[in-house]
């Protein structure tokens, strides 16, 4: 028997355990853990709440995690509640799926004014994770900056131009919608420090902004290279790029019907905030490229900014004593494995990129790897007591797993509480989530 413990449970922890499950079948048993008493990481805390399409994968997690050689263990911290060194003792194979949770900091003079956040905590605000849901964002201002030009920055600046009722059928939690039905912002700009051609953003994604109720997104044309260049982009790109173009060609008086301007400020980096303990103003620095990349020109610009958004990617949380690659931001591995024994699947092994399928071959390989170390002896010979032995570690601990069994009635529970039309209404509070859970 295999015992492989996988910490996370979003997609690249549930990839693995699906794809364990599908080379070695009854041979294995995996234990997918999680700090949170609720499953699938980013599925639940990142994809934005009104892309419920996206959030259906959950339900392929699901049928892994119901089958009977993989189990879901919540609320377990590893790190404080277990050590890696003790799921080491007792597993083959130890997986980190945890992700890339912390920002990137946003290092600029004035980065820890108030209503200054990083992605990580304004999409978890919305999205109910428990770590964020008191970070009450002031949305009282009239303009918002968000910082970069990926997806992340996209997600941030659609949900905050959006009406009550673009909310409709999405399970943004109740304190976020009530906040931003108030909100005040009028002005919310995009802040990239290269050019259109550089834009990490997908083109569906981009394409949502040209249909929002109150808000349009304006792109100065002048800011546009010279569109026979575009031949030369990735042709997803090449859409992204295209659309731009669009937003550019729509007419001023068309735009001027919708209250809030979504503007796309290009080759600007950000310099410094300045305010009074909240933020007030974003400093910029004019950049242009040289070789691909942002070159400050020295030509400094101030905006307001009333609230700003960073949203220039993330980092793994590092663990003592498990070698980090501090440049990276993530696990310092070589395909996936760390040692023999530990290793690192989706964004804790590649850094914050790709789709949530593109965890999917990543999952598949790791097996692989975990496959071939252990027929190359790598793994030791020693049998390991598996989940036997983490039960008796836990119980001999006072340690309150959630089950998967506890996560349905949790599930259940949130359903019931969902607004008209909305899929569920999260628990925000770990405690209300375990109570809910028994
Ligand atoms: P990302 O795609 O890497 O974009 C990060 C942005 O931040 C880039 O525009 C980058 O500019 C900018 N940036 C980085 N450091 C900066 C700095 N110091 N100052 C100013 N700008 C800076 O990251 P992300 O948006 O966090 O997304 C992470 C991953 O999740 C991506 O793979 C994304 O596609 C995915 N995702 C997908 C969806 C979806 O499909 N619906 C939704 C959300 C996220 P440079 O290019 O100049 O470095």
């Amino acid at each position: 028997m295999r015992h492989i413990a996988i910490i996370g449970s979003g997609p690249a922890g549930y990839y693995t355990a699906e794809a364990a499950q599908k080379a070695l079948g009854g041979t294995a048993k995996v234990d997918v853990f999680d700090s949170l008493p609720v499953p699938y990481g980013l599925i639940r805390t990142g994809v934005a709440p009104d892309h419920q399409s996206i959030k259906g994968v959950s339900r392929r997690y699901e049928k892994v995690a119901l089958t009977d050689n993989v189990r879901f263990v919540g609320n377990i911290n590893v790190g404080s509640d277990v050590t890696v060194a003790e799921l080491q003792e007792l597993y083959d194979a130890v997986v980190f799926a945890t992700g890339a949770p912390r920002d990137r900091p946003l290092d600029i003079p004035g980065a820890q004014l108030g209503n200054v956040f990083g992605s990580a905590a304004f999409v978890g605000w919305y999205n109910g994770h428990p770590d964020f849901a008191a970070l009450n964002p002031d949305l009282s201002g009239k303009t918002a900056v968000v910082i970069g030009m990926g997806n992340v920055a996209l997600d941030c600046a659609r949900i905050l131009a959006k009406s009550r009722e673009e909310f409709a059928g999405s399970d943004i939690v109740g304190h976020a919608l009530e906040a931003l039905t108030g909100s005040h912002i009028e002005r919310i700009v995009l802040l990239g420090r290269r050019g259109p051609h550089q834009i990490m953003m997908t083109p569906k994604e981009l394409g949502e902004l040209g249909h929002l109720v109150r808000a349009a997104p304006h792109v100065a044309a002048g800011d546009l290279p010279d569109e026979a260049e575009d031949a030369l982009l990735e042709p997803g790109l090449r859409k992204s790029v295209t659309a731009l173009r669009q937003f550019a060609a729509t007419p001023e008086h068309i735009r001027a019907e919708k209250s809030i301007a979504i503007e796309f400020e290009f080759f600007s980096q950000p310099h410094s905030l300045e305010g009074d303990g909240h933020v007030r103003e974003i400093t910029i620095e004019r950049t242009h490229l040289v070789r691909g990349r942002a070159e400050g020109t020295g030509e400094i610009e101030r905006l307001p900014a009333d609230l700003v958004i960073s949203c220039i990617g993330y980092r793994t949380a590092p663990i003592p004593g498990i070698p980090f690659d501090e440049r990276e931001g993530r696990f310092a591995n070589s395909e996936g494995r760390i040692l023999p024994g530990l290793y690192c699947v989706g964004w804790a092994r590649r850094g914050p990129s790709g789709t949530i399928g593109t965890n999917r071959p990543d999952g598949y390989a790791i097996v692989e790897l975990i496959e071939a170390d252990a027929a190359s002896g790598a793994l030791g010979s020693s049998a390991k007591q598996g989940r036997a032995g983490f039960d008796a570690l836990a119980k001999t601990r006072g340690l309150d797993v959630v089950t998967f069994r506890d996560w349905k009635k949790i599930e259940e529970a949130e359903e019931k509480a969902a607004r008209d039309g909305a899929p569920r209404e999260k628990f925000v509070d770990v405690a209300a989530m375990i109570k809910a859970g028994r």
